[in-house]
Order: structure tokens, then C-alpha cells, then sequence
């Protein structure tokens, strides 16, 4: 397996695709949005520069690493020729449904079909396709270049051999696989969603402000990040739809989203990304905490 194609080019597809490059994979990185494309791409260069300044790799990998990723615009075109998609668009399950529906009518019936899914029924999205015992999650942690974890997360009708494909695929990346079966968030999710929802409810009650809450979590309990601050990294916007489908798979109330944090994604405040979260990420206030407005 040396062709592969990643769906999406944002926070994860990005990663995916430096990752997969990096290693001497072909990639074919695809998104329906040029600015994407961009921005991944920028965002993938400026990754490797930080590792030439930490002499992890050289002058000359960053550019074979970049030569290895090919852009698209368009599903049909980039994965006619790969042996594996890795998934990595918006979470939204209609969304993922419409994209597995066209990778099977545009791939080699030999292709794996994997998605890197933070919760979404991994089997759902296979039953879609033709060929449901070759889809598999491939839930790769944020940011992949960086992060050891792969949560490799079998559909009711994944194979053996597909599943082992991609535990030694993801040894290949440098990548520490872990086998789970396909619940909503997984394992994942399901352990950290909640607790980064209950830091956006404290913070909704009035407990304490976001740096504390964040400072209590890093020095109290030696977590290298503040949940908020962690929330505002993976995307609030990914942090609702996670815990949505949470909510709606198991109809247990103790995974609602706070009304915060749906205010907050109705406002365009989804994070690192938009620019601003529960902190601030704009070029004149980077980083600055925004948690002011928070406190009561
Ligand atoms: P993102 O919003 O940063 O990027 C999503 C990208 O998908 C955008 O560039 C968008 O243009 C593109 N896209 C949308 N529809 C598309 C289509 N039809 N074809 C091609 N591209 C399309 O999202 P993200 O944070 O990178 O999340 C991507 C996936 O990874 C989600 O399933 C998410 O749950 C999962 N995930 C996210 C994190 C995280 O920390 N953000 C961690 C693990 C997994």
C-alpha cells in the first residue's frame, strides 16, 4: 500500500496527510474548498519547518514530504488509483453518508475505507457501501504528526484481515494502534467528551472563570492542557456534533451539550480555528484569555 487519499484537508486531514507523506506515502489530499487546500497545505509546511528547527528531519525530507501530496478538488479524480481513503471531512453523519456513497462508486473494489470519525456509527457509514467489511475507523488524535494514538474501531462487518492491514499500517506511521468495537465515541470520546463538557457547565454555573478551570485540571491533575483550552484546540463546533451523537446513540441526558457551548458554535466561536473560543487567537490577542465575559 503506497497510494492514498485523504478526504478533507482541516485540522485532521492536514495531519493525515503529513503523516502519510512524511513516511513515503503518495497522497492524494482532497477538499471541496481551495482555501482548504491552502491553508492545509501552509499549515503542513510550517509543521515540518518547526521540525527541521527541532532537527527531527531534514532540509530534504520536508521536500520530499511535500512532493508526496497532490491536491483535488473533486472525490471521483483523486481516489480512482488509491488502496486506501482516509476520511477526514466535517462531522456530520449525512455529510459522511453522501461521501462513502460516491468513494465506493469512484474506488478499486479493493480499496479499505476508512474514516477518522470522533464518534459517528462507523458501521452506519458502511452499510452505504458495497463493501462494509472493508470500512474501518482510523481515529487519528490531534495533532497527528505529534499524537501516538490510533483508535482503530471495527464496524459490525469489518474483517480480520482489513482490521489487521490497518493495526500494522499504523505501526508504519510510528502510530500505537489500540483495537475498539464501534459504540458512540468509541472510547475516546465517550471518557473525554464528557469531562470537557462538564468544564464548559462549571464554567455555565458560574464556579469559576476559564483560567481557573483550566489551571485547576493542568496543575491539579498534571493534564498537560485545560480542558477548555483543549475544547477550543479540537473544535467546539466537532466538541457539540461528538457529543450530539453521543446524546441521540445512547438516550442517557448525561451526555447533553451545555447550552454554552451551543451558544457558542450558533456565534461562530468554534475555537483555535475561527480565531476565538473560550480563548483568543487573533494575531493582536494571541492566546489572551477571553474569559471575562465568562465570569459572574
Ligand atoms: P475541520 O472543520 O477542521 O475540517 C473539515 C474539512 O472538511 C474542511 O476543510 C471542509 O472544507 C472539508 N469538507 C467538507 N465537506 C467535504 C466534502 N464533501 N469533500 C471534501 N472535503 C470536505 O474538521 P476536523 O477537525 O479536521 O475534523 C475532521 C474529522 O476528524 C471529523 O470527523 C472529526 O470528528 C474528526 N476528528 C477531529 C479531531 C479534532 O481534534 N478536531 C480529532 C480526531 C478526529
Amino acid at each position: 500500500m503506497k497510494n492514498i487519499a485523504v478526504i478533507g484537508a482541516g485540522t485532521m486531514g492536514n495531519g493525515i496527510a503529513h503523516t502519510f507523506a512524511q513516511n513515503g506515502f503518495k497522497v492524494n489530499l482532497i477538499d471541496i474548498s481551495e482555501a482548504s487546500l491552502e491553508k492545509g497545505l501552509e499549515t503542513i509546511s510550517r509543521n515540518l519547518d518547526r521540525m527541521i528547527a527541532k532537527a527531527v528531519i531534514s532540509e530534504d525530507q520536508k521536500k520530499d514530504t511535500l512532493n508526496n501530496i497532490n491536491t483535488f478538488t473533486a472525490i471521483p479524480e483523486g481516489v480512482k488509483t488509491v488502496d486506501l481513503v482516509v476520511e477526514a471531512a466535517t462531522e456530520n453523519t449525512t455529510l459522511k453518508i453522501k461521501i462513502f456513497e460516491q468513494l465506493d462508486a469512484a474506488c478499486q473494489p479493493h480499496t479499505i475505507l476508512a474514516t477518522n470519525t470522533s464518534s459517528i456509527s462507523i458501521t452506519q457509514i458502511a452499510a452505504v457501501t458495497q463493501r462494509p467489511e472493508l470500512v474501518i475507523g482510523m481515529h487519528f488524535m490531534n495533532p497527528v504528526p505529534l499524537m501516538k494514538l490510533v483508535e482503530i474501531i471495527r464496524g459490525y462487518n469489518t474483517s480480520d484481515a482489513v482490521t489487521k492491514t490497518i493495526m500494522d499500517l499504523s505501526k508504519t506511521l510510528g502510530k500505537v494502534p489500540v483495537e475498539v468495537n464501534d459504540y458512540p465515541g468509541f472510547v475516546a470520546n465517550r471518557i473525554l467528551m464528557p469531562m470537557l463538557n462538564e468544564s464548559i457547565e462549571t464554567l455555565y454555573n458560574g464556579v469559576a472563570g476559564v483560567e481557573e478551570i483550566d489551571t485547576v485540571m493542568k496543575l491539579g491533575m498534571a493534564h498537560p492542557m485545560g480542558p477548555l483550552q483543549l475544547a477550543d484546540f479540537i473544535g467546539l463546533d466537532v466538541c457539540l456534533s461528538i457529543l450530539n451523537v453521543m446524546y441521540d446513540g445512547f438516550k442517557n441526558p448525561k451526555y447533553a451539550p451545555c447550552p454554552l457551548l451551543v451558544n457558542m458554535v450558533r456565534a461562530g466561536k468554534l475555537g483555535v480555528k475561527s480565531g476565538e473560543g473560550f480563548y483568543d487567537y487573533s494575531e493582536s490577542r494571541k492566546a489572551e484569555t477571553v474569559a471575562k465575559q465568562f465570569k459572574k
